[in-house]
């Protein structure tokens, strides 16, 4: 793979695919960790004397423009990290965007509207989404993947632009990679991960790939109800993934197969509602075994005999990989078990690793140091892919 050092940058149009799809609430940014995390390669290149093409996608609109999903607030926030003023263009491959590169002069930046404001973007017919990357392939000279977030997808600006013009891999997608590549090739044992959030199906898999690596395996968040309830459990009205039972029972075999220790919460808290996450009413709920979950009642965040366990399994880590928050993390009656796991890595001295969007917000949200753990993806999806031994269309792209 190329670097952005084997680019002739000076006076070129240099289009930054980047992975900017930060949490918002309205128009505040609540976390602007992918920002940070992508603006060295886009001053670097600045520097280089590059005219700057920033791309990326934001949230989930529908292929047409929703204001919702603007990237507007991205610009501002990116122009006051670079320290310079970006420029913001009210489409992405229309008259605002040509006439916006146009007018960059060398070491001038501008970003672009969201990605998927347009239908090409997220195709699934190839035709389609070529159409959409000669469009992108107008605005650049060279290509620069650094959205490490969204290599896991074949869409346009990730997997067909790079075909179509000179590309290299920007700062942050070397390092996110050379991370990875640390946690399969030469890991410091014990290795421990760390499973949970939401996304139960799209995170099971990686599990199959992960109990031929890892010693231990926490599971907390939404994760664990679809395991609970595999091990005959009650769960209420928790998330569960009712089609996932027998997978979830071939992995608790396999793993005692394989002697891995698989780690379910113990307890957990419970509510009859979801919480008001705008407000933060008081939650008030009830702590229970794992096994005695009442019916009418959710599993909303692991409990307090389950936050020494994994705290203990952890303490000894030579390598941990964490995905997913324990809990509903995102208001404070739900938090502890995410806080208590974030601890644990601080306090641990493995090699420590926090992969997923939401992951690695909460634990900047909820007021830890970023550099007390040893490396914050950019990439939950991507990290897991990758882990799970996919090839990533993205980084295959940049490949050759
Ligand atoms: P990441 O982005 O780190 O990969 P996910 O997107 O899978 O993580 O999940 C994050 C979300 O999971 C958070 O918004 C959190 O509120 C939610 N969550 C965690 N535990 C539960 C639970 N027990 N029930 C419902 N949602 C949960
Ligand atoms: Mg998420």
């Amino acid at each position: 793979m190329k670097t952005i050092e084997d680019l002739d940058v000076a006076g070129k149009r240099v289009f930054v695919r980047a992975d900017l799809n930060v949490p918002l609430d309205g128009e505040t940014i609540t976390d602007d960790g992918r920002i940070r995390a992508v603006a060295p390669t886009i001053a670097k290149l600045l520097e280089r004397g590059a005219k700057v093409v920033v791309a990326s996608h934001l949230g989930r609109p529908k292929g047409e423009p929703d204001p919702k999903f603007s990237l507007a607030p991205v610009a501002t926030r990116l122009g006051e990290i670079l320290g310079t003023s970006v420029t913001f263009a009210a489409d992405t491959v229309g008259e605002s965007a040509g006439a916006a590169v146009a007018a960059l002069a060398d070491g001038e930046v501008v970003l672009l509207e969201n990605l998927r404001f347009n239908a090409g973007e997220t195709s699934k017919d190839d035709a389609e989404r070529k159409a959409f990357a000669e469009q992108l392939a107008a605005l650049a000279d060279l290509y620069v993947g650094d959205g490490f977030g969204a290599v896991h997808r074949k869409h346009a600006s990730v997997y067909d632009l790079p075909k179509l013009l000179p590309h290299a891999a920007g700062d942050l997608i070397a390092t996110e990679v050379g991370v990875l590549k640390k946690l399969t090739e030469d890991v410091k044992r014990p290795y421990v991960v760390v499973l949970g959030g939401a996304k139960v199906s799209d995170k099971l898999g990686v599990i199959d790939n992960l109990l031929k690596k890892a010693d231990r395996i926490l599971i907390g968040g939404g994760m664990a109800y679809t395991f609970l309830k595999a091990k005959g459990h009650e769960v209420g009205i928790s998330l569960l993934q009712e089609d996932q039972i027998p997978v979830c029972l071939e992995y608790l075999a396999q793993a005692e197969q394989r002697g891995v220790e698989f780690v379910l919460p113990v307890d957990v808290l419970v509510s009859a509602e979801f919480p008001d996450l705008k407000g933060k009413t008081p939650a008030n709920p009830d702590l229970v075994g794992s096994d005695a979950i009442p019916a009418d009642k959710e599993g909303l965040d692991i409990g307090p005999k389950t936050r020494e366990l994994y705290a203990a399994k952890l303490a000894d880590a030579g390598t941990v990989f964490w995905n997913g928050p324990m809990g509903v993390f995102e208001h404070p009656d739900y938090a502890n078990g995410t806080k208590a796991v974030a601890q644990a890595l601080i306090d641990s001295s493995a090699f420590t690793v926090v992969g997923g969007g939401d992951s690695a917000a909460a634990v900047r949200i909820l007021g830890f140091d970023e550099n007390a753990f040893g490396h914050i993806s950019t990439g939950g999806g991507a990290s897991l892919e990758y882990l799970e031994g996919k090839t990533l269309p993205g980084l295959a792209a940049l490949e050759d």
